[in-house]
């Protein structure tokens, strides 16, 4: 596992548009890590699969909605480490028809492919996910397993996460990051610099997310997060962003996911055109992946008739 996650690379991206603001951005390529098990979610898994072994658990559960990278990375990460693994999948109208729903959803049909048995739930069903009485009745269900949280989010994601900032990166003096849960941008708080300032781009509405972060990261960090950019909840793109992300692989040569790692940089670029980030300022942006769900997002572009995503 080791080996895969020291290869990354830093990219400069340069776009026409900044030109003029005389900043230099870099993104970490942690989407090259693996086709499937894309950045972050690779860091997130390792030691809880670590833990995994040592407690000679046979099978991972996790949780996760029909697109989501945490159930592709559960399941691929399982096949390469030699779990059984189990995805609670939400969404009970799935599960009706198995073959319909693996031939028009590639996230699940790759994870079924790579042996991960699924169960699928009601929403309401799935709010109620990590109640003790949830995971009691999966444990008849399935037999013994190692639960990994929906996001794949604790204590031993965050350790994962804190080893994607490397000696190198000390140069910079912003380092930006797309957050769901909170569990990567964590890591990078703790292992960023006096110096260094982390901002945090949720993907999503989420008051409760500094509430969350602050319950895994170290004191007198220099932290700050952006919610000007979610663009109206979780999943959620507009046609602005669309353009954005395509242009962007165009002229950079980096695809973006519609998801997270697009938000993110269409902030960071309208911040620098609006004078937030300052001139001068050296900028890290971390590339979390996500690339697997934009099949996903383009079936649901095109069911509305708006331009896909180029691959
Ligand atoms: C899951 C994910 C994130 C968010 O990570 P958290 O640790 O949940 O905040 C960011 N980017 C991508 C591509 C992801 O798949």
């Amino acid at each position: 596992m080791g080996e895969v996650l020291n290869k990354v690379i830093n990219q400069q991206v340069v776009l026409k548009d900044l030109l003029e603001f005389d900043v230099s951005v870099f993104m970490k390529r942690e989407d090259q890590i693996h086709p499937f098990i894309s950045g972050n979610k690779y860091r997130k898994l390792k030691y809880n699969i670590l833990k995994a072994d040592e407690q000679n658990k046979q099978s991972l559960l996790t949780f996760g909605g029909a697109f989501s990278n945490h159930i592709s990375a559960v399941a691929f990460a399982g096949k390469e480490f030699e779990f059984h693994t189990i995805g609670i999948i939400r969404g009970d109208e799935l599960g009706i028809d198995l073959d319909k729903t693996l031939e028009q959803n590639i996230t699940l049909c790759l994870a079924h492919e790579h042996g991960m048995e699924f169960k699928f739930v009601s929403r309401s069903d799935y709010r109620f996910k990590h109640t003790p009485e949830f995971i009691e009745e999966l444990k008849n269900e399935f037999g013994d397993f190692y639960l990994v949280p929906e996001g794949g989010t604790n204590e031993l994601a965050v350790k994962g996460c804190e080893e994607i900032l490397k000696p190198e990166d000390d140069i910079f003096d912003v380092i930006c990051c797309a957050i769901g849960t909170g569990g990567t941008i964590s890591g990078i708080i703790n292992s960023a610099k006096a110096n260094q300032k982390v901002l945090g781009f949720p993907a999503l509405k989420g008051d409760f997310l500094h509430h969350e972060i602050k319950k895994y990261i170290v004191e007198g960090k220099n932290w700050n997060l952006i919610n000007d950019y979610h663009f109206g909840g979780f999943g959620k793109v507009s046609a602005e962003l669309i353009t954005f992300i395509n242009n962007f692989k165009d002229e950079t040569g980096i695809p973006l996911d519609p998801i997270y790692t697009g938000k993110m940089m269409f902030g960071i670029t309208d911040m620098i055109k609006k004078g937030t980030i300052k001139k001068g300022t050296k900028i890290l942006a971390i590339h979390t992946g996500g690339l697997q769900g934009i099949d996903g997002m383009n079936s649901r572009l095109q069911k509305k008739n708006l331009e896909l995503i180029s691959k």
